[in-house]
Order: structure tokens, then C-alpha cells, then sequence
């Protein structure tokens, strides 16, 4: 699983079986990076992985022993896109299901962390490392139903920021990437499965494609060095804020 084969400098990114991030892993290949793909669907990763040149490696961030494998598997890293990540449930803080919490906790949080403690070392040798964290506008702003979700892409961000000071002087950029509403996997595994419910959540509207989100992400990672994109929010043109989007009839 060797990754230094190649001239080409190596970009890491997690959750890269579906949606966004597997539409990073596209985009940065075309952009000349030689692409480590980590989910735990690693098939898809492979398949994806063919299809670009990359390297697939299996990846639960929530389990430290396959972080371990993973960073183990990537000795040379310039790009870290932190993306694996998601949301379970849509409930009052009244009615929280304390399993779905913790999974957003220990996916989004805990798992960003693990990756990039990891990879750290890593990317401060390369002499010019980056890391990209998608969080979202959720990131931002409370709404309602989503403290789970909301307090876990808080927590992601602020793990994120902090790195931005924690690192200055030394050769790592850092990007949060925050969209609104983007069509993947995301709403069919907030709702267990139920695809009329995750339907419901883009109708009327134009939502963001995984490939919109994407082509942010590799325009911020192919700056000049000196050059630190901090922060992008991207909505769809439908989407004022968590709580109010536009929707048309019929
Ligand atoms: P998605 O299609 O459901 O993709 C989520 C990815 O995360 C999958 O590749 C999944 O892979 C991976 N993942 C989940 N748990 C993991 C774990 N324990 N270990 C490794 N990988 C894991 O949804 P998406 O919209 O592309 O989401 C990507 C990121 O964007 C997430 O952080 C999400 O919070 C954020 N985001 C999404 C939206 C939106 O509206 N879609 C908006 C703002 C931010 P496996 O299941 O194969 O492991």
C-alpha cells in the first residue's frame, strides 16, 4: 500500500466512499495529486481508486487502530481533506437519542482529531502541508432539532480554527470548508435509510452537488503556498440559512 511511488504529492481524504468526498478524491487527481481514499466502504474507495490512479485504504475514524493503519499507509502527505463525517437523527434536545449523539460526537469530532494528530508529522515535513476540514453552516449557527449534529461541527470547527494559531510559523495551511445543503448520502444515513424522508429535505430546491463543493475545495488547496484560504461557506442560491430555504411548488 505504498504511497511515495509517485511524483505526485499526496492528498489524504476521508470519507471518500460517497458524496463529497469521493467527489474530492475526483477532482484533486485531476488536479495532479496522487489521492489515498479512506472510509469504511473501502469497495468504493477501490473502485474510485482504479478509476484515478489513487490508493484505497480501508478507514474507520472512529476506531483508533485503523486511524493508526491508515496514517501508517500515507507516509507522505501535503493534503489532509477531513471530511468523513455526518449527522444521525433530527430530534428536540428534549427527545436526544444519546447513541446518536455520540456517534456525531466520535465521527465528527473525535474522528478529525485522531486523522489529523496523525497525519500531522507528516505534513509539517512536506514543507508546505494542508488541512481542509469540511464542517458545515451548522458550524455557524444552532437551528432547530440539530443540537447533536450542530454541537459536533461546532466542536469540529473550533479543533479546526484552534490549529490555525496552534501552527502558525510553521509550513501547514488550514481551510474549513462550511456548506449548506449538498445532495449525497448525507440526509438517507441522518434518517436511517428512509429515502422519502431524505427526499423531502431538497424538495422544491436546488441543492449543492458534491462536485460544487469540490471544486471549492481544490481552488483552495491550489493557491500559492502563502496564500491561506481560512474560511469558505458555500449555499445553494435556495438557502438564506439552517432554517430558511426558498421552495417551489409542484
Ligand atoms: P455522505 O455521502 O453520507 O458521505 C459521508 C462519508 O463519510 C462517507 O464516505 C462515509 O463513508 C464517511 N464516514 C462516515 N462515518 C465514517 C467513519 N466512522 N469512518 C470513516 N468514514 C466515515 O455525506 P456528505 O454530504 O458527502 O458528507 C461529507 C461531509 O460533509 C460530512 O462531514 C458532513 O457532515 C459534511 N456536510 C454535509 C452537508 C450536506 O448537506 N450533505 C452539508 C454540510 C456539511 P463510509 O460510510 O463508507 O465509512
Amino acid at each position: 500500500m505504498t504511497t511515495a511511488n509517485s511524483a505526485r504529492p499526496v492528498a489524504a481524504v476521508t470519507g471518500a466512499s460517497s458524496g463529497i468526498g469521493a467527489a474530492v478524491a475526483r477532482a484533486l487527481a485531476a488536479a495532479g495529486f496522487h489521492v489515498v481514499l479512506g472510509a469504511r466502504r473501502v469497495d468504493r474507495c477501490s473502485a474510485i481508486a482504479r478509476e484515478i490512479d489513487g490508493t484505497a485504504v480501508r478507514l474507520d475514524v472512529t476506531d483508533p487502530a485503523s486511524v493508526s493503519a491508515f496514517v501508517a499507509a500515507v507516509p507522505e502527505c501535503r493534503l489532509l481533506v477531513n471530511n468523513a463525517g455526518g449527522a444521525k437523527g433530527l430530534e428536540p434536545v428534549a427527545e436526544a437519542d444519546e447513541d446518536d449523539w455520540r456517534w456525531m460526537w466520535e465521527a465528527n469530532v473525535m474522528g478529525t482529531l485522531r486523522v489529523t494528530k496523525g497525519l500531522l508529522p507528516a505534513l509539517i515535513a512536506s514543507g508546505d502541508g494542508h488541512i481542509i476540514t469540511v464542517t458545515s453552516i451548522a458550524a455557524l449557527e444552532p437551528y432547530d432539532n440539530g443540537a447533536g449534529y450542530t454541537g459536533a461541527k461546532h466542536a469540529q470547527a473550533m479543533l479546526h480554527r484552534t490549529l490555525r494559531g496552534e501552527l502558525l510559523g510553521r509550513p501547514v495551511r488550514l481551510t474549513e470548508i462550511a456548506p449548506g445543503m449538498v445532495e449525497t448520502e448525507f440526509s438517507l444515513v441522518r434518517f436511517a435509510g428512509d429515502a422519502e424522508k431524505a427526499g423531502d429535505v431538497y424538495r422544491g430546491l436546488t441543492p449543492l452537488t458534491a462536485e460544487d463543493v469540490a471544486e471549492t475545495i481544490v481552488f483552495a488547496a491550489t493557491r500559492p503556498a502563502h496564500v491561506n484560504i481560512d474560511q469558505i461557506v458555500l449555499k445553494p442560491r435556495d438557502q438564506a440559512s439552517a432554517m430558511r430555504a426558498h421552495r417551489r411548488e409542484g
